[in-house]
């Protein structure tokens, strides 16, 4: 599968670097003296927490989370399930969610509500993409790197049937090819 017949560039690796960048300096700005905990969301989110983090010089800790996301489809399924829980306890502590992609809010709405459950010291949201056009949900974003369109993107993290999380930029299906996949995921799911 060649990316230039499906896909086309929407974000380059310059456009991501130079906001992460701009991220970090301003996490780091509103952390200052705290005990900062950022919390990335397997998998998607890995690519972005390791660049942000660099880009962050205040002390700080991070630990992982997985949910569960869309399996083979390209369209929500509105279930959410914890795949694997964080190693250590979050009260008491200013947590920062780090994820990759916040779209129609389900998941984000489910995370905040069970990290809420756990009393940390504040908890905010920093998602490097944001969909407004889909949301379903309303959550707090305290830190968007792009608002984009409302089109399938991968790379930089985010997977195409589990692939292409290595790209350093962000592509978005052509929407024939997204009426092709999503055709298949059908049949493969029916
Ligand atoms: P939501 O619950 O907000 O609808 O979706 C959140 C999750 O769905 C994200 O963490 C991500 O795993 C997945 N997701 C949503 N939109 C996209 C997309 O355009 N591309 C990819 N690869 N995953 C997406």
């Amino acid at each position: 599968m060649l990316i230039d017949d499906i896909a086309e560039v929407l974000i380059t690796a310059e456009e991501i670097q130079k906001r992460v960048a701009e991220l970090g300096r301003q996490i780091s700005a509103d952390y200052e003296g705290r005990d900062l905990l950022l919390i990335a969301v397997l998998k998607g989110g890995v690519l972005f927490l390791s660049d942000l983090m660099r880009h962050i010089t205040v002390p700080h800790a991070i630990d992982f989370m997985a949910i569960s996301s869309y399996g083979l489809s390209t369209e929500t399924t509105g279930v959410v399930r914890i795949l694997k829980d964080l190693d250590e306890p979050i009260d008491g502590r200013h947590v920062l969610i780090v994820e990759d992609i916040v779209d129609t809010g389900r998941t984000m709405d489910y995370l905040l509500r069970i990290l809420q459950a756990r009393h940390p010291a504040s908890l905010r949201v920093c998602t490097l993409l944001n969909k407004p056009g889909r949301r379903e949900i309303e959550v707090p974003l305290d830190y968007v790197g792009f608002d984009i369109p409302n089109r399938f993107v991968f790379g930089y993290g985010l997977d195409l049937r589990e692939i292409f999380r290595n790209q350093t930029f962000i592509a978005a299906l052509k929407p024939e090819a997204q009426h092709a996949l999503s055709e298949t995921a059908q049949e493969v799911s029916e």
